[in-house]
């Protein structure tokens, strides 16, 4: 028998024949990016039960040398959950891992597997009358794992941070094979290095998270919800500014759109621009509280101060739930819309927040300079500095030859987010899309610590290899 046999049958004796999926099962779910990006791979997916199945199944692969890339919902945007093109790795996918460990109302926390979605996660605290807030337009299939691997950010992380923010311990099975069993409830514990921190946004590269100890907040009882007309991003930022005075920590989410995204996003969704004039700029906010009313007060009276200054034009403001969910699908629809306008080329960056106008603006030039006539979309999380600078392609161009200055692009936008001491890389990770782009961008310590605590962890460099740091010899490079 062949050694590729003897491990695919031990395998199976592992998980159970019917855990062990042949590569071509479903290569769109498991081989193939979320954006299409990239196309691996495998000699197997395999799905495993328990914790200890997690730690068997890895075990085995160091033993056979074979390359793990542990997986979710899929739904990352950066090619870290999918293997390369040598057929070597095996997909490790947690989503049969879902259960619900143990939830305690008192302490607000809650326990579950890696594999449960956001939108379980979701139901299980609506079930004690929580709150969790990690938002995500891919909720229904992105996984705890995977938000806890690439440290997602979404909506409303300008109120509670993002997923690092939300974690208080993890259970993990290291690439040797030993499980961690960190799995502490506590709000305070200072026992030295906090560990669970290494394993957040590490993207599956330093071990596989099996559990996950979340922290959960009073339920939302009221919301108001505005979306205003503003003449330009400085507009922007003074009404950000205005309502998180007014607001403090009601201000869950203040979005930025620009006027080009948001005709895209209306015609895509069929969800109306509510306001009577065309702007420039739009800005969304959300006041959201566990207190009770009185939300509205607030918002309608930052919005009419808002308007005598001349931050904004007009607006509109609802406690609706149904004019409030139209509104968000508008700023929710802004990246698939694009591609009513053709190709774009993407970047996903930050920048302090009192910078994030004149980032806009350089970023625009640069993009402009290295294409005339391409058209810039950015828009997203004002509140935090997270903007996604996207760039469609000039009207009427072809796409292929659009997308062929990717790099060039890439260089110009991030040129000014280095300028800006901003991160190229602000919610959806570095994967295999960014990872070349990294030690532009690191400081060489920083990058030296990383490259350190990879070998520490995993030295024989079977963890996800190729994602964030390049594997040491380059050779399996091949995507
Ligand atoms: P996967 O895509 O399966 O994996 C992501 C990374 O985590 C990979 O590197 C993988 O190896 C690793 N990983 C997966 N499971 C584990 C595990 N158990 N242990 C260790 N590592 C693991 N992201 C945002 O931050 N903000 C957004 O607003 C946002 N919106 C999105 C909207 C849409 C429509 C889509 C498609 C994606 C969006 N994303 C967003 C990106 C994506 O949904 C998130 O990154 C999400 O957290 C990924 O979860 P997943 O289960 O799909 O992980």
């Amino acid at each position: 028998m062949s050694a590729d046999k003897a491990f695919l049958q031990t395998l199976a004796a592992i998980v159970g024949a019917e855990h062990v999926l042949a590569p071509d099962a479903d290569p769109a779910r498991y081989l193939d990016d979320w954006r299409g990006l990239f196309h691996g791979r495998a000699q197997a997916v395999v799905l495993p039960g328990s914790t200890a199945e997690v730690a068997e199944v890895v075990r085995l692969a160091a033993e056979h040398g074979v390359p793990i890339v542990p997986q979710g919902g899929n739904t990352g945007l950066v090619g870290g959950s999918v293997p390369d093109k040598t057929g070597r790795a095996i997909v490790l996918s947690i989503t049969r891992m879902n259960r619900v460990r143990s939830v305690d109302p008192d302490g607000n926390t809650l326990v579950l597997e890696a594999g449960a979605t956001l939108e379980q996660v979701h139901a299980a605290a609506e079930a004690v009358d929580r709150h969790f807030p990690l938002s995500l337009a891919s909720e229904r299939r992105c996984t705890v794992g995977g938000n806890i691997g690439s440290n997602a950010g979404g909506l409303a992380v300008l109120a509670y941070g993002n997923m690092r923010d939300l974690v208080l311990g993890l259970e993990v099975v290291l690439p040797d094979g030993r499980i961690w069993n960190g799995l502490r409830t506590l709000r305070k514990d200072n026992t030295g290095y906090d560990l669970k921190h290494l394993f957040i946004g590490a993207e599956g590269t330093l071990g596989i998270v099996t559990a996950a100890a979340l922290k959960l907040f009073p339920r939302i009882r009221s919301r108001a919800t505005a979306l205003a007309g503003v003449p330009s991003p400085e507009a922007a930022l003074a009404l950000f500014r205005r309502a998180r005075a007014a607001a403090g920590p009601s201000l869950t989410a203040a979005e930025i759109l620009p006027r080009f995204g948001l005709e895209l996003a209306s015609r895509h969704s069929g969800a109306p621009d509510p306001l009577r004039a065309p702007h420039a700029w739009y800005v969304l906010l959300e006041l959201s509280s566990p207190v009770g009313p009185g939300l509205s007060t607030v918002m309608q009276a930052v919005l009419a101060d808002a308007v005598l200054a001349g931050e904004a034009a007009e607006y509109v403001t609802t406690t609706e739930p149904k004019e409030a969910a139209r509104l968000w699908t508008l700023r929710e629809s802004m990246s698939d819309s694009q591609k009513l306008a053709g190709a774009s080329i993407k970047h996903d960056v930050s920048v302090p927040v009192s910078d994030v106008p004149a980032f806009i603006h350089e970023a625009g030039l640069a993009a402009l300079a290295t294409l005339p006539g391409c058209r810039p979309v950015p828009f997203g999380h004002l509140g935090d500095g997270n903007i996604h600078f996207n760039i469609t392609q000039p009207d009427g161009a072809d796409g292929k030859d659009f997308l062929a200055r990717w790099d060039e692009m890439n260089a110009a936008v991030h040129a000014v987010v280095k300028r800006f001491n901003g991160s190229i890389a602000a919610e959806h990770g570095i994967g295999r899309l960014k990872r070349d782009l990294l030690p532009d961008v690191k400081d060489p310590v920083e990058l030296d610590l990383m490259r350190s605590m990879k070998r520490l962890l995993d030295p024989a460099g079977i963890m996800n290899p190729g994602i964030v740091l390049p594997v040491p010899d380059r050779a399996s490079r091949t995507t």
